[in-house]
């Protein structure tokens, strides 16, 4: 089954405008999944290398990075704030996920 986008975003406005009490175990399972899962970090958009995490916590979103070295050596800093990525979900989390495994082993 495919669904685009804008049919996601209309499913979740209808899912919205009902309170959560009403809604389905499937509906509060899809939910908190789409919001606790795990973020999928992009390649560098520069080069398509992996990122690595630059600074975390504070409140504030994760920071991602494509630190490389320039052939002359240094920090290529240029590609190092070209590459720049925030993860602003904060990475998800896990624990909730395992909740929603086990909850789903008692059904
Ligand atoms: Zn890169």
């Amino acid at each position: 089954m495919t669904t685009t986008s804008a049919e996601a975003r209309k499913r979740r406005r209808e899912l919205y405008e009902k309170e959560i009490g009403d809604w389905t175990d499937d509906e509060v399972i899809e939910v908190l999944t789409e919001r606790y899962a795990p973020t999928d970090v992009p390649p560098c958009r520069v080069c398509g290398g992996e990122l690595s995490i630059q600074a975390v916590g504070g409140g504030q979103p994760t920071q991602y990075a494509h630190q490389v070295m320039k052939p002359e050596g240094g920090v290529d800093w240029d590609h190092y704030k070209e590459s720049a990525w925030e993860d602003r979900r904060q990475g998800g989390d896990e624990a909730v996920i395992d909740l929603i495994r086990r909850f789903k082993g008692r059904e």
